[in-house]
């Protein structure tokens, strides 16, 4: 990797999926991008665990648009990708349902219309057995706190899920080995000076930019910037976010169930979601073994009950048993488990995060620099989001340049049928 650029057209921090991305539709352009870790990834970092290999949380790449999954398949290679569509219930009193779909159009609701409203409104009974105790769990907050334009997102028209052979990190090694010297890792940036157009770098090193980009969480950058206003620093305080233990559990002997995962809105269970890599890729889990990733989420600074030395061992038994009592377990015997804290888990978008996002916004934007991903613009996006702006960045960047794999028809197959998320 380079360590002589002092001076740079643009500049992106950050190499998630995000700042990859972006760097593969530039392609040639003069861009460097500035990752504080030792390698690139961020939440497609695989955890491994002898020959069993898991995702932080579930993840899969929405084929949402014939534009992302050719860039995928140029990135990872056709003969590299799985694929399917995500099979998914959700669990209620020791039986697997299937997730329910809304065919009508959304009942109209106020403007501080909250998520405890819009379930009701839309989903009669099933908003108490399962619309709300989901998003509960998912957000550690009360449904009635949320504000409902938020956490309901148009969805996608099932195009069914991508996912790398080897895990999703396949997907950021590619990227990162295309992008060669265009990528410095171990390179923190710590402060960042809009009106001299300079970033600074753990360690002292300054570098110029013309653009900037950041791609990591948006607190942190406000936090980064020089002379931020009082209501600026107040809005970002307001952001609202949460964490999660996640815990990955290797077995001897096949689980044997049809789902990608399986959502818990019930209280008795800590878990929300259950997922089994086995049926994302077959390659996760050794021959003749299987694997059950539990997330558990948290209020952010509830860390010591989950993964303090003396709580971690009890933290992980009790999720063991409750596994066991789901019934999903079936036959398979337990053959180790690993906890893995995860501390931005979710945005979650009370009545704050609108207003917050307004003055963040303005003010990114009266400072010259843009964002991009979920964290940085701390909205619900996924990986083929993500991917299709960047693709938009990379056009206004290069002035309507197109280069391969921007040169992809950008046909999105998203629709307007308005359904809760299953995935959140
Ligand atoms: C539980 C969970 C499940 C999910 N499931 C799915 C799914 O199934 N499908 C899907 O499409 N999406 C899913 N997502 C969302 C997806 O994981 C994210 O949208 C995506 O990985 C975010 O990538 P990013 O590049 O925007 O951010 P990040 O991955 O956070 O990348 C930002 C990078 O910036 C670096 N960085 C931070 N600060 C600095 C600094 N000061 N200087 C330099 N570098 C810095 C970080 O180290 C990191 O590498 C899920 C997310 C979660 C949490």
């Amino acid at each position: 990797m380079s360590n002589a650029a002092k001076a740079v057209r643009t500049l992106i921090i950050g190499a998630g999926v995000a700042g990859l991305s972006l760097g593969c539709y530039l392609r040639d352009g003069d861009f460097l991008i500035l990752e504080k870790e030792e390698g690139a990834g961020g939440y497609l970092k695989q955890i491994c665990n002898g020959d069993f290999s898991f995702d932080i949380g579930v993840k899969c790449i929405h084929a949402s648009s014939s534009e992302v999954v050719h860039f995928v398949e140029e990135i990872v290679g056709e003969e590299n990708l799985d694929r399917g569509y995500a099979r998914s219930a959700y669990l209620n009193h020791g039986k697997l349902h299937a997730l329910p779909r809304l065919e009508h159009p959304v009942q109209p609701l106020g403007k501080r219309a909250d998520f405890r409203a819009y379930a009701f409104a839309n989903y009669g009974e099933l908003a108490e057995s399962y619309m709300i105790p989901y998003a509960e769990k998912t957000w550690t907050a009360p449904a009635s706190e949320i504000d409902y334009r938020a956490a309901v997102t148009k969805s996608k028209a099932p195009g069914g899920y991508l996912y790398p052979r080897g895990g999703m990190q396949e997907l950021t090694d590619r990227m990162a080995e295309r992008l060669g010297d265009h990528l410095r890792l171990h390179s923190k940036v710590t402060e960042v000076d809009p009106k001299a157009k300079t970033v600074k770098l753990a360690g002292g090193e300054i570098m110029c930019y013309q653009r900037l980009i950041s791609t990591v969480p948006l607190p942190q950058l406000i936090r980064m910037i020089a002379g931020v206003p009082a209501e600026v620093g107040s809005a970002a305080d307001k952001l609202n976010f949460n964490s999660m233990a996640t815990v990955a559990v290797a077995l001897e002997g096949c689980i044997g169930v049809e789902y990608h995962y399986v959502l818990v809105p019930e209280r008795r269970y800590s878990f929300r979601r259950l997922s089994f890599p086995r049926n994302f890729s077959p390659g996760l889990v050794p021959p003749g073994r299987d694997s059950i990733l539990a997330e558990v989420n948290l209020p952010r600074g509830e860390r010591n009950m989950a993964c303090d030395a003396e709580h971690r061992g009890d933290f992980i038994q009790a999720v063991l048993g409750q596994i066991a009592e789901t019934g999903l377990l079936r036959a398979c015997r337990v053959l180790g488990a690993n906890l893995t804290w995860v501390g931005l888990a979710h945005i979650v978008p009370d009545f704050c995060w609108r207003p917050s996002l307004d003055v963040l916004e303005g003010f990114l934007k009266s400072r010259g620099i843009r964002t991009l991903g979920r964290f940085a613009e701390w909205k619900y996006m996924n990986i083929d989001d993500t991917i299709l702006e960047a693709s938009a960045i990379s056009k206004d960047i290069l002035g309507g340049r197109r280069i391969r794999p921007a040169a992809m028809e950008a046909r999105t197959i998203q629709h307007k049928t308005d359904i809760a998320r299953d995935s959140l």
